[in-house]
């Protein structure tokens, strides 16, 4: 009885694993198409300031709608364009459709703020990356102030003499730069003082628990220290109440972003969200 069962485990695993295996395969069959189809799309979710509740920014989150399997999460699909290289064609159909977006906002009156941009590794670590950003930013006419990348700790810390090298050259063109999910990285802090960095984004995982847990609170304020000692700005992720929002008004905090404010939005409902908003 005990050794079919085991068998049968086995047979069941096996079959779990090449499902698992033609998911993974069909989203890269799929991934490929998506850009050629025009599947993905750009929603946008707003950054405030937290001692105005000015609007001070936009993160743009890429969406992928497929046409038989509906949406698919970032989480799911951005790992496996990571896999296959494809993020490459992706990330800069991200960065050249977030920047056009932004000079389009401004050209119609409706906002001046700052896009940012999730970048990934591959993205970054590739030999003319920065160039390539430039001539977009170029060719859109955005000014380079109105755009910023948001980097993830591990990805500075691989070949960091050519990171730190890439970093000087966006900071003098005007670009800023964002530490995303700051505080999971497990990394040394080694490279927060050798690096030309403008801003600590502080992870949700912080931040969710934030009000009740003291330590959760103990971070986050200890986050907002060193980030002004090191004269860089902080923005806290995955604000969700007035009570987050509150405390992280109260411990200087100088960013907020989260459902509180908005959840990401398509274009079209960002607009109305832009034309609504009070600062509070
Ligand atoms: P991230 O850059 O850390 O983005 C924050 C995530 O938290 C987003 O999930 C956002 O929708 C979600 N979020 C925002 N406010 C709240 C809140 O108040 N509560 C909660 N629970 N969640 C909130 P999303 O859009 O699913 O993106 C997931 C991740 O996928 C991003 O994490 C980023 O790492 C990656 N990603 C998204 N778009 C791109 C892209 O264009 N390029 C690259 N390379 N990665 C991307
Ligand atoms: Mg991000
Ligand atoms: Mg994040
Ligand atoms: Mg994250």
């Amino acid at each position: 009885q005990a050794k079919r069962l085991g068998r049968n485990n086995v047979q069941w695993y096996q079959a779990e694993m090449e499902i698992l295996q033609n998911k993974r395969l069909n989203l890269r069959a799929m991934l490929k198409q998506a850009i050629e189809n025009q599947e993905f799309e750009l929603y946008y979710q707003p950054q405030v300031e937290a001692g105005s509740g000015r609007l001070v920014g936009l993160e743009a989150l890429l969406r992928w709608q497929h046409p038989v399997q509906g949406f698919i999460g970032p989480d799911e699909f951005i790992p496996i364009a990571e896999e296959t290289g494809l993020i490459i064609e992706i990330g800069q159909w991200v960065i050249e459709q977030a920047a056009t977006y932004n000079r389009s906002l401004q050209q119609r009156g409706l906002a001046e703020l700052v896009m940012a941009v999730n970048i990934s590794s591959l993205q970054f670590q590739r030999e003319g990356f920065v160039e390539q950003l430039e001539q977009t930013l170029n060719k859109v006419q955005l000014a380079p102030k109105w755009f910023e990348l948001e980097l993830t700790e591990s990805l500075l810390l691989e070949n960091i003499e050519q990171v730190i090298h890439k970093l000087q050259h966006l900071k003098q063109l005007g670009i800023s730069i964002a530490i995303d999910d700051f505080g999971t990285g497990f990394s040394s802090l080694n490279y927060l003082k050798r690096l030309p960095l403008d801003k600590l984004k502080i992870d949700k995982s912080f931040i969710n628990d934030l009000v009740t847990d003291k330590k959760d609170a103990a971070i986050t304020r200890a986050i907002i220290a060193m980030a002004h000692q090191l004269e860089l700005k902080v923005i806290a992720e995955g604000v969700e109440t007035l009570a987050q929002s509150t405390l992280l008004q109260k411990n200087v905090c100088d960013e907020l972003q989260g459902y509180f404010f908005s959840r990401p939005l398509p274009a079209d409902k960002l607009e109305v969200f832009l034309k609504n908003y009070l600062p509070s």
